[in-house]
């Protein structure tokens, strides 16, 4: 399996630390609002990776974190007059209710920036007795240039930085030792929330949040450390420096980025008006859709949302459904208990239905390529629309079936109806047809059927009663 590495720009095999196991942490929301359709895009590529893993046999152990304290939960809990962990409580809530829609796979952990205080003071200490950090009236920085591998990440020459930085002072970091070192923890201001620490009562930066939780419920080192493309810097190139100066070990082995999602091809943003919170999209699609319009991209490549998109997308994914749901009726129809062996033509159709798998692996071995992943899918789709009817043998049809839902499930697609509802409402429109019919309404039989025309179903009145079926 290759995978892109940021860290060395190159496509490179997978090597576990541990055989058959994975382990892997991605940089989770600010949780100070609805989470947004950008947001959704690491969640749901980094989700199918591990999907990936699991089917090929793998143990996945998949971090992900809330970050619960932050100047902008502060601001939005100080404007409702409420306490920052009301504010992201509530949302964290309402984040795991959207991620839960985009069939994206609860994490093994979801750790709390909030609950890790002990462990980020602890790390801090370590930092300070190797002289990698340094504390000023009860703030404490990073000595970035302690660490000669700073900037191996983002590609970043740290003289270049220093030049770039030189002229910027933030307000009330004056005295660091150096324009390039970044905080690790700060006091508080006037009504901020708070922890007690042995430099300040206050709280920490955001980057040793990721360090400190990853090695708590990870180890050392780490298989495949992600998250959106505007994380490389600084975000993981401080983790990467406060990590490995603090544990003397690689951090991550493979260091994984999505490309950002951009609105009518432009960067997504409040104040342009182009900002789409998941729950809004969720008013217009199922969300289902939205998980397949993020996978028909490459993970690394730009992706741009709009509705044409999203109506392709929603048609592709209905003709998976359709499938589906015709492979069901045939299932129904087709005789089980017929143990003749397979013809020919059923065989090379089963060699035909095992090459489309291949070949979906290997798009998925390259650098999680779900586009090509998808077309596979289709592939199947059409195979199995074009040779198979009630009369193909079971085993042939429920094989495809099977195929597709698994494929399906790797990539989180639900490709089954909740048959259940649909059927039974199938039914009662029947029915009703047939009564009116009865009583000669043939204006409300005729609107019966059209309706059901319209969401693909077509009826046959037969000597027996009435037979439905799915359009193909
Ligand atoms: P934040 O809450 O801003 O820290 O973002 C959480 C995650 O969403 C990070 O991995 C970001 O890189 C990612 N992200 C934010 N905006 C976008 C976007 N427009 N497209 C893709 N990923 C994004
Ligand atoms: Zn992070």
């Amino acid at each position: 399996m290759k995978i892109y590495n940021t860290l060395t720009q190159k496509k490179e095999e997978f090597i576990p630390i541990e055989e058959k196991k994975v382990r892997m942490y991605v940089c989770g929301p600010t949780v100070y609002n609805f989470i947004h359709i950008g947001n959704a895009r690491p969640m749901i590529v980094f989700d199918t990776v591990r999907r990936y893993f699991e089917y090929k046999g793998y143990q996945v152990t998949y971090v992900s974190n809330f970050t619960d304290i932050d100047d902008k939960i502060i601001k939005r809990a100080m404007e409702e007059h409420m306490d920052t962990s009301e504010i992201s409580e509530r949302y964290i809530k309402e984040a795991k209710q959207d991620m839960q829609s985009l069939n994206v796979k609860p994490a093994t952990v979801h750790p709390k920036a909030t609950e890790e205080i002990d462990g980020m003071i602890a790390m801090i200490n370590t930092l300070i007795e190797k002289g990698h950090a340094y504390e000023k009236n009860g703030t404490v920085y990073f000595r970035t240039r302690s660490f000669p591998d700073y900037g191996k990440l983002s590609k970043k020459n740290i003289d270049d930085l220093e030049a770039g930085h030189r002229n910027i002072q933030i307000a009330g970091e004056e005295e660091k030792e150096d324009p390039l070192d970044f905080v690790l923890w700060k006091p508080k201001k006037e009504g901020e929330p708070f922890w007690e620490s042995p430099w300040s009562k206050g709280r920490p930066g955001w980057h040793i949040e990721c360090s400190v939780m990853s090695k708590k419920y990870l180890g050392d080192q780490i298989d495949i450390h992600a998250g959106g493309e505007d994380l490389i810097f600084p975000h993981h190139e401080n983790e990467i420096a406060q990590s490995e100066a603090a544990n003397n070990v690689t951090f991550s082995r493979y260091w994984m980025h999505n490309g950002f999602l951009n609105i009518d091809n432009k960067k997504m943003s409040k104040s342009e008006g182009n900002f789409f919170t998941v729950r809004e999209i969720g008013e217009k699609y199922p969300l289902q859709v939205l998980r397949f319009f993020m996978l028909s991209a490459h993970y690394r490549s730009p992706l741009n949302f709009s509705d044409e998109l999203m109506e392709a997308s929603k048609n592709g994914l209905d003709r998976i459904k359709k499938a589906v749901f015709n492979l069901e009726y045939l299932m129904k129809s087709s005789d089980i208990e017929n143990d003749e062996p397979l013809s020919l033509a059923a065989k090379n159709l089963l060699q035909e239905l095992s090459g489309h798998q291949t070949r979906f692996n290997e798009a998925m071995e390259n650098d999680f390529n779900t586009a090509d992943a998808i077309s596979s899918i289709f592939d199947i789709v059409k195979l199995a629309n074009t040779n198979l009817t009630a009369n193909s043998p079971y085993i042939l049809i429920k094989t495809m079936y099977d195929k597709i839902l698994l494929l399906c499930d790797v990539l989180g697609i639900e490709a089954k109806e909740e048959q259940k509802l649909l059927d039974e409402e199938i039914e009662k429109l029947i029915e009703e047809r047939q009564v009116a019919r009865k009583q000669k309404d043939f204006a409300r039989a005729d609107e019966i059927r059209t309706r059901l025309a319209s969401a693909g179903i077509i009826l046959e009145d037969t000597r027996e009663g009435v037979r439905w079926m799915w359009n193909k």
